[in-house]
């Protein structure tokens, strides 16, 4: 089995993170892990565009560190920088089966030198919740799995009580999605780093930015810092998660704490920042059920592939069909749109060959052992 490379030395502090340029308190005070190769590139899908607006871009979070990409790593540079300052040396975690967040937790920890656990819940079946199951194993997680979000918060606090029996120490607990105040800030340096690039000259400034909605970290800290670095760009917000995850009260207390930790912690930002332009929320892409895909996904999906880009049916390609009915529509036409890409695009596969399902808690083998959702047999 491939290890994940433990890279004490090659992984050095970030010589830049954007959010230091303008708030240079924050370097002392938000310790930076330094695991994304910063600034993700911009590239333009002219063809993709068409003459259906007036220039598309993808933001490539996708590529942001190998070997497991996507908008976690952003989140988890704060927060596994204050684990390392804090000195501890684990780190606890939830998500769903094939959860991205509780990958990127466990593939993050590992470079960064850190064990990681991982409490997991069911979900639909999908062939990505086998490879990042296996993926998570690579990286030396420690997984559980519940059978329900009640069972397994139970099951963390016995977990907690477990490690820190054992080593002295209780595990940093990061909640599911990485979407603390202090992973958003992963995001407020995105967005800081976006206006950079505009500033830059790398694209103009965007109407309209289309990025998924689940934990809210990535829209929330997207939002204070495009207000922060004075962007009119407006977020359209498309929701792939339950409404009572995703909801307007839970993001605006998000972004309160959010706003305080910054401003505790030395920045100088105005109260109110978050309702400035404020985040459009969309609902009419999410189907039935999280990571359930739908007909309208995976079209739109299929659409991407054909111009080099590569989505997933539970999160971006739910979005880009919300994006792609715009452009459709006419609603964009002239405007200058922006589509963050979240999911990882490096390919398991090398690191994830060969490896046996069965090293898993047995309750895990259920992903591999059962088919997955009919939209997502192969044809
Ligand atoms: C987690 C995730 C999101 C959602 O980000 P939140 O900060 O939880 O809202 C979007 N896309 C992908 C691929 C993700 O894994």
């Amino acid at each position: 089995m491939a290890q994940i490379p433990f890279e004490p030395e090659s992984r050095q502090a970030p010589a830049s993170r954007q959010l230091w340029h303008s708030f240079p308190a924050l370097r002392e005070a938000l310790p930076c892990a330094g695991l994304a190769e910063l600034p993700t590139p911009v590239d333009s899908y002219p063809q993709l565009a068409a003459d259906r607006c007036s220039a598309l871009f993808v933001k490539r979070d996708d590529r942001i560190a190998p070997p497991y990409g996507g908008n976690k790593v952003r989140k988890l540079e704060f927060l596994l920088g204050h684990a390392v300052a804090d000195s501890l040396d684990e780190v606890l975690t939830f998500g769903v089966a094939g959860s991205n967040h509780a990958l990127a937790t466990a593939v993050c920890a590992a470079r960064t030198g850190l064990r990681s656990i991982s409490i997991l819940t069911p979900q639909t079946n999908s062939r990505y919740v086998a490879s990042n199951l296996l993926m998570s194993l690579v990286a030396g997680a420690e997984l559980h799995y519940y059978r329900s979000q009640r069972v397994a918060d139970a099951g963390a606090r016995f977990q907690v009580l477990r490690h820190r029996r054992r080593r002295g120490k209780a595990p940093m607990v990061i909640p599911g999605g990485g979407s603390s105040a202090l992973g958003t800030v992963g995001f407020f340096n995105a967005a800081l780093e976006l206006a950079a690039q505009v500033e830059a000259g790398e694209l103009p400034e965007p109407d309209f930015l289309y990025v998924a909605l689940g934990t809210m970290g990535t829209v929330v800290g997207l939002q204070l810092g495009l207000r922060a670095a004075g962007l009119r760009t407006r977020i359209v917000a498309v929701r792939v998660v339950h409404e009572n995850i995703a909801n307007t009260v839970r993001m605006a207390a998000l972004a309160d704490t959010t706003l305080s930790l910054l401003r505790a912690s030395g920045a100088s930002l105005p109260a109110g920042l978050f309702d400035k332009l404020p985040v459009i929320v969309r609902h009419d892409s999410f189907g039935a059920k999280y990571a359930v895909f739908t007909e309208e996904g995976m079209a739109a999906i299929a659409r991407a592939a054909n111009h080099g880009l590569k989505l997933e049916g539970t999160y971006t390609g739910k979005t880009f069909a919300a994006l792609l009915k715009d452009l459709d529509s006419g609603s964009l036409t002239d405007k200058t749109v922006l589509f963050w890409n979240t999911y990882n695009s490096f390919d398991l596969k090398p690191w994830i060959e060969g490896v046996d399902y069965r090293q898993l808690p047995e309750t895990l083998h259920w992903y591999f052992e059962n088919p997955v959702q009919r939209l997502d047999r192969l044809p």
